[in-house]
């Protein structure tokens, strides 16, 4: 962003805000070659973890390429050009015919070597090792003609570093023309990407900032609708497709089971963009996203980690009361949607609190007629009504019944994550537990490995969006084993 503002863009921006600013003066040149580096670094790890980490999760779609390469292109045509410059002597020749302050041949000679020495031009005729005084006259005239507009070119370290190693050919890509070549290229790639811009996921150069500036100035259950669905709108360009949400998604797993993209966050966010933007998709593909949206568990995993601050269970919410308004078949799985707008209550206007849930209800019920008889209770066990008012009398204790088994503290559980199959190893996981204590299931809940491989690290208790004392609760399971062990 800054290297568009300060460099594309420097004839309407950097001019008017700094009198005294040239290109090849510093700190202008320096801070151009620091961005331009930093866009560099940014370029080589995008690739380093695709190519050689392979980041789990990580999906790189032909936007992400196209993205890349074109970046690639601008960053690489933009230092070669500056290499080039800084060797080429027909530039140096053409700088000195229109600023120097004298014609003497003598003196341009001098004024030459001091170049070839230490502004690293390559020339054809003048070559070191110069005397000093040579040296110090050249310093004279430069000091007079082009100190004002010229500093060193080591500040411009990533052209000068390649011009160091270019340097054996430079006569020749001099003769070539090479520089106006690599301009070209440079300016035809620049245009390429602006015009390329609004349609990439690079449109996130500007709507990332917007969108964190909006995050922090709206406050939550206050905002006016509109200025949400705006947001919310801005949110999907400002997704940069990290795919940091999708490593910590608490329902990723099931990707690997059904295969649906859509499942992981950070694709979902490429697939709403296309529904938002009323795309032509076919039956499967709403039914794809749908399923996506569905299996998520609201645990609001993915908003905490995403760097762009971006709402993302907001979104998944609001699409799924989306598809239940437009009358999309609800799937027939119990919807975490209930839930989450539990949650939310507080916020919500009364008389629309329950519209989607009812058309959610309403949708199950044809298809199950059991839920339309809740007497009919089914227990899947035996509930052990003793072990289940015991665990109420914990210290903390019924704040197991808030959980809504959105997996958060088992995906956030450093225990969990040492293993490749936790539950093979750790029997129950946290938020199983949980549930196993809501459901009166003394034997699972005490008979976990879980309870004693916990590290009290609290971090499940901290990312319980229910606030769940999870870890509490673990410790006091563990004391109630112990007694039941010595009784
Ligand atoms: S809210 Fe949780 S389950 Fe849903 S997409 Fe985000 S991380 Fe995954
Ligand atoms: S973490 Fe945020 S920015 Fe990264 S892919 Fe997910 S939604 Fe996009
Ligand atoms: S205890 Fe909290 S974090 Fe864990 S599953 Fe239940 S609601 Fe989610
Ligand atoms: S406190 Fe225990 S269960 Fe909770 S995250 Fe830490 S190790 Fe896992």
């Amino acid at each position: 962003m800054l290297l568009l503002l300060m460099h594309a863009l420097d004839g309407i921006i950097t001019e008017a805000l700094f009198s005294e600013y040239a290109s090849t003066l510093n700190p202008f040149m320096f801070l151009r070659d620091s961005f331009g580096f930093m866009v560099i670094v940014g370029i080589g790890i995008a690739i380093y973890r695709r190519i050689v980490m392979k980041v789990p999760r990580l999906k790189t779609n032909p936007m992400d390429s196209y993205a890349i390469i074109i970046l690639a292109i601008i960053m690489l045509s933009g230092i070669f050009l500056e290499a080039t410059k800084i060797t080429s002597h027909t530039r140096y020749q053409e700088m000195v015919e229109e600023y120097a302050d004298t014609d003497d041949e003598e003196e341009l000679r001098t004024l030459e070597s001091f170049w070839v020495q230490n502004f690293y031009i390559v020339s054809p005729t003048v070559k070191g090792p110069f005397k000093e005084e040579i040296l110090a006259q050249g310093a004279e005239i430069h000091d007079m003609s082009c100190a004002g507009c010229h500093s060193r070119p080591g500040s411009a370290f990533t052209g000068y570093a390649v011009a160091k190693i270019i340097k054996p050919v430079a006569l020749g890509l001099d003769r070539a023309n090479m520089p106006t070549l690599l301009w070209y290229l440079h300016f035809l790639a620049c245009f390429v990407g602006l015009a390329y811009l609004p349609f990439s996921k690079m449109f996130h150069i500007f709507a990332s900032p917007v969108s964190l500036l909006a995050n922090a100035v709206m406050e939550k259950g206050k905002s006016d609708p509109t200025n949400i669905a705006t947001r919310q709108v801005m949110e999907l360009d400002a997704c940069t497709h990290c795919g940091t949400c999708s490593r910590r998604c608490s329902v990723a797993v099931a990707f690997y089971k059904t295969g649906n993209m859509t499942i992981l966050p950070s694709e979902k966010m490429v697939f709403l963009k296309d529904y938002v933007s009323n795309k032509d998709l076919d039956e499967e593909a709403l039914r794809t996203i749908q399923e996506g949206a569905y299996l998520c568990t609201n645990c609001d995993r993915c908003t905490v980690v995403c760097p762009v601050g971006i709402n993302l269970r907001d979104l998944w919410v609001n699409v799924k009361e989306e598809m239940i308004q437009k009358k999309r078949p609800v799937p027939l799985v119990l919807s975490q949607l209930s839930f989450y707008r539990g949650i939310e209550r507080q916020y919500l206007d009364s008389k629309d609190y329950s519209k989607p849930l009812d058309g959610s209800k309403k949708a199950i019920a044809a298809k199950c007629e059991l839920i339309n008889r809740p007497e009919k209770i089914i227990p899947l066990t035996p509930v052990n009504k003793e072990f289940k008012d015991k665990a109420e009398t914990f210290s903390q204790a019924t704040t197991f019944t808030y959980c809504y088994s959105c997996e958060n503290c088992s995906t956030v559980c450093p225990v969990v994550e040492n293993y490749e199959n936790p539950q093979e190893v750790l029997g129950l996981l946290p938020h199983q537990i949980m549930r196993s204590l809501g459901l009166g299931l003394s034997d699972l809940a005490l008979g976990s490995n879980m309870l004693w491989d916990c590290v009290t690290c609290y971090q499940c208790q901290e990312h319980c969006p229910q606030g769940v004392k999870v870890t509490d609760i673990l410790y006091e399971l563990k004391n109630m084993a112990i007694k039941e062990a010595s009784l």
